[in-house]
């Protein structure tokens, strides 16, 4: 990659990196990205999913078309790192490395515009609110494959361990089912010094959670992966500990790689909910929130990521699949798609995602733009004699 492009690229994600938004919120970002992609002669749509943009790329007579997802947003947390390029918003960072997937995609369209090198369209995704609130239904919801029709879409995540000239492609499941449960144990109030005047919703609750983990360890086949965790509880209150609670709330996550299995912590869980409810003769309300399905990569789009991956860098063809989530899932459940992990290089002082200290790799810049360059000649030949 030349220095100057380099130095650009370099110096949009530290600005974006300095300039964090939350899912919805990217006016910045995605004023950023159109500007840059209008610049660089690309048709640009935007306000797919609030603040989502689409940038389309078409050359020669192909009809064939593919997306290329990148996400934007940060979270609501603070950095305690402390780059020049540090969050200028309080309690808002790029904690996830998506600045770096912002300028990766804008970098591999703007070379794509200046060279070329392929026949079809290519839409570039700029996708509003990957953390959890949902902004890859929000741009469906808005038409996205009526408007951008595509055969394949593919993504990435970068990855800290791998080196930054590694690219992990991996056919089958990337990334889990990440879903929400909420149990509501509802007994009846009572002095805590006569609960036999009561049902005692918070013994109750207590009995669900020691019966819950049986789902993953004995009612899911061992082979398949699985996690259910429960992570909050409320009841009662310390300024009155000698009042047992109407009810006890608790909530978790569940997560799974297979339709089956996730249809199984559904129900499994509930099960175990309302069984402990009907042991304590209470009542029990459960609800099971279906956030987004499994990222299980294609066969056909992964050999082309595999193909792209090879001329871009090191390819890893075996990598453990991640029980996070991402709602790539969205678009790849509507076709087939392909997501793969980009080095980012050693943790720095053990910072994963998600840690106040997480900084995106300037130096994963040159393989992660030549990936998406690579993978757009790759999935869009040009025609013998053209
Ligand atoms: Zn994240
Ligand atoms: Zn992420």
């Amino acid at each position: 990659m030349q220095s100057d492009i380099l130095n650009d690229l370099v110096s949009l994600r530290r600005d974006l990196h300095a300039h964090p938004e939350l899912g919805f919120e990217e006016t910045r970002t995605s004023t950023i990205v159109a500007e840059r992609l209008e610049a660089a002669g690309i048709e640009v749509h935007r306000g797919l999913g609030k603040t989502g943009v689409v940038g389309t790329l078409r050359l020669g007579s192909g009809n064939r078309a593919i997306g290329l997802r990148a996400d934007m947003d940060a979270l609501a947390m603070p950095e305690i790192g402390n780059p020049p390029w540090k969050s200028t918003v309080e309690n808002r960072m790029h904690a996830c490395g998506h600045d770096g997937h912002t300028t990766l995609l804008l970098g591999a369209a703007e070379q794509l515009a200046r060279e070329g090198g392929f026949d079809g369209t290519v839409h570039f995704i700029f996708q509003p609110a990957e953390e959890g609130r949902g902004g890859a239904r929000a741009m469906m919801a808005d038409g996205f494959f009526n408007r951008f029709p595509v055969d394949a879409v593919y993504g990435l995540h970068n990855m800290p361990g791998l080196a930054v000239d590694q690219i992990a492609v991996v056919e089958g499941p990337q990334l889990a089912s990440s879903d929400s449960w909420t149990a509501t144990f509802k007994g009846v109030g009572t002095h805590g010094a006569k609960p036999h005047l009561g049902k005692d919703a918070v013994t109750c609750a207590a009995h669900f959670l020691s019966i819950l983990h049986n789902v993953v360890a004995r009612e899911v086949d061992p082979l398949q992966p699985a996690v259910v965790s429960a992570c909050a509880l409320s009841a009662g209150d310390f300024d009155a500990l000698n009042v047992i609670p109407d009810e006890v709330k608790i909530g978790g996550t569940a997560r799974a790689y297979t339709p089956e299995v996730r249809d199984q912590l559904e129900a499994a869980i509930g099960r175990l909910a309302h069984g402990a409810a009907a042991s304590f003769g209470i009542d029990c309300d459960y609800t099971f929130i279906r956030r987004i399905p499994p990222v299980v990569n294609a066969k056909d789009p992964t050999g082309i990521s595999r193909q792209a991956a090879a001329r871009a860098g090191d390819v890893l063809t075996e990598f453990p699949p991640s029980t996070a989530g991402d709602d790539f899932a969205d678009f790849s459940q509507e076709v087939p798609g392909c997501y793969v992990w980009l080095g980012n290089g050693p943790a720095q002082d053990g910072a994963l995602h998600h840690n106040t200290r997480y900084d995106f790799n300037d130096d994963a810049i040159p393989t992660g733009v030549r990936y998406w360059v690579e993978l757009v000649r790759a999935a869009l030949p040009q025609r013998a004699g053209e």
